[in-house]
């Protein structure tokens, strides 16, 4: 029997690319999107790269749709081996800015909405004793970055919650749990990050903050062109990156996609880049 996969947010960007790759590497691919209107990039590459990938409605920040979605796979399949929680989306803006539904949102999409699909899909790899969660963060989930409070903290959070379950459940279950931790990507994100928070003449900070976000985006902007390490990578390159740690023998509890990602978050990461040392230590501590 093929090896399956749940992916969240494949309408586009990451999630769609690498429902492409794990299909073309032989798994049986659940790519979910939550507006089954968006589903025709997806539909149109399936139809000429002849893939096996089946299209299901699924929202994270909706629990009955999480739920419909788990339990009509586990009734074809009877397990899922890889929940590939991919769906978020940017934002930049200043607390003092952003309203309090906005607050909520961005930490629903980014964070809670991993819980809930986890919830849904970890009785079902603890009773298979296999399984692997890889959770999409961000060197947002390990650098607090200037406008993007809201978004690192969402990230900050699933990197906390996959600590912490990877230290006690990855050994006696069998469940490896992993972090994808890109740098920008030309996808989708960026675009509907400015929507989601520009205002109706198209400025993202204001008073007091507007000089400071202009320095922020002219400093983005010099940096991307004389760099010689990429700031951007492709969703096809992140994608590659998912499937690395899918075959990984150990699989890495932590990974950065780029030179640019890794460099960023060096002073974090360069004693235990991979986090397994951390993840041993702490069940060594807490449970012998
Ligand atoms: P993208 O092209 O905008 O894709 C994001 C996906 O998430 C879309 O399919 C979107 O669906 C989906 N989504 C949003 N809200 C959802 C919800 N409530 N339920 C289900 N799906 C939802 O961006 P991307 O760059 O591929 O993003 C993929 C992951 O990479 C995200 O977790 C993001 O935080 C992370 N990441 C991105 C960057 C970057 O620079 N692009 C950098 C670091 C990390 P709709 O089409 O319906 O909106």
């Amino acid at each position: 029997m093929k090896k399956n996969v749940l992916i969240t947010g494949t309408s586009s960007g990451v999630g769609l690319e690498s429902a492409v790759l794990f299909a073309k590497n032989g798994f049986k691919v659940y790519a979910t999107m939550r507006n089954l209107k968006k589903a025709t990039a997806l539909s149109e590459r399936i139809v000429h790269e002849k893939l096996d990938i089946e299209i299901m409605q699924l929202d994270v920040s909706d629990n009955a749709s999480i739920q419909k979605t788990v339990q009509a796979i586990i009734a074809a399949e009877g397990k899922i081996d890889i929940l590939l929680n991919n769906a978020g989306a940017g934002f930049a803006k200043t607390l003092e800015q952003a309203t309090q539904a906005e607050i909520d949102w961005v930490t629903d999409v980014n964070y809670t909405g991993v819980v809930r699909t986890t919830k849904a899909v970890l009785p079902y790899m603890r009773e298979a004793r296999s399984g692997h969660i890889i959770n999409v963060t961000s060197v947002g989930g390990l650098v607090g970055q200037p406008f993007n409070e809201l978004y690192c903290a969402a990230k900050f959070a699933v990197e906390g919650f996959t600590e912490a379950m990877a230290s006690y459940i990855s050994k006696p279950f069998n469940i490896h749990f992993s972090m994808v931790e890109p740098g920008g990507i030309t996808t989708e994100f960026m675009n509907s990050a400015v929507a989601k928070t520009a205002d109706e003449k198209g400025t993202m900070a204001t008073g007091e903050y507007a000089p400071i976000f202009e320095k922020y985006m002219a400093s983005s902007q010099n940096r991307s062109k004389n760099t010689e390490v990429s700031t951007f990578q492709t969703s096809s390159e992140v994608a590659a990156v998912i499937m690395d740690v899918v075959h990984a023998e150990n699989p890495p509890l932590r990974v950065r996609t780029s030179e640019w990602a890794e460099n960023l978050c060096r002073l974090k990461t360069e004693a235990d880049p991979d986090g397994t040392k951390l993840v041993n230590a702490v069940a060594t501590y807490f449970l012998n």
